[in-house]
């Protein structure tokens, strides 16, 4: 019993205190990456190139001519489909030419590149995607109805079905700092942005990778503390 209401309860361990903390700072991020965007999506870069446009530039000097550009309805839901091969720009970004809307398009041609350059922390992402999904459903599930049968080896299985969730999000670190890497560098390279610009546009991005940093970070505190959990009921 102790157990479940450790899990659930009201912070008997102080691992709580640390999960709860971890999921403010989520929300933070995610409150800081809207107010960063508003901010710079006031700034109309010089060349006056929407979202959509730079998308475009960016995919044919790359001599990628098989990835289509489109409208999303929602904010900020932009994401590189490489399955239907579509860089989806939402609403905010698609007919924008702010600093935040140029930066943000350039960040998914940027997965589009490690997509088309083969870079591996993209494949191995894609790869345990299955695995994540099952890991973030199944995951919890399986270690409470281990905690009610009193069973440990399906605890210890289901905490290790829950890490295949984690490591995506571990895995998505890497992902998403290259792609704004490769985005400023090509904005640079092709002239869209001026180093003014390019200074929005990285605060921005950086804002944006705060909230998987966060998410990830969550995660880890999640897993580390389910362990310690399981190792005390041990005990
Ligand atoms: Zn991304």
């Amino acid at each position: 019993m102790y157990y479940t209401r450790g899990l659930y309860g009201f912070g008997f361990d102080p691992m709580y205190i640390l999960v709860i903390i971890m999921g403010i700072l989520c929300m933070v991020a995610s409150y800081r990456v809207s107010s960063v965007y508003k901010k710079y999506e006031r700034i109309r870069s010089r060349s006056n190139m929407t979202g959509a446009q730079v998308a475009m530039e960016i995919l044919r000097r790359n001599g990628i001519t098989d990835v289509a550009v489109a409208h999303v309805s929602g904010n900020l839901t932009d994401h590189y489909d490489p399955r239907r091969k579509v860089v989806n720009l939402s609403d905010a970004t698609y007919n924008s030419p702010s600093v935040a809307a140029v930066g943000v398009a350039a960040h998914e041609c940027g997965h589009v590149c490690q997509h088309y350059y083969g870079y591996v922390p993209l494949k191995i992402r894609t790869a345990i995607v299955p695995a994540a999904n099952i890991g973030s459903k199944a995951g919890i599930p399986i270690i409470i109805l281990g905690m009610f049968l009193s069973l440990s080896p399906l605890i210890t299985i289901g905490i290790w079905v829950f890490s295949l969730a984690v490591l995506f999000q571990l895995v998505t670190l890497p992902v998403e700092f290259d792609a704004s890497r490769r985005a400023l560098v090509m904005l640079e390279e092709y002239g869209f942005l001026d180093d003014e610009e390019l200074h929005h546009s990285k605060k921005v991005l950086s804002a944006a990778a705060m909230t998987y940093v966060a998410s990830a970070a969550a995660a880890v505190v999640q897993l580390l503390r389910l362990v310690l959990l399981n190792g005390r009921r041990r005990d």
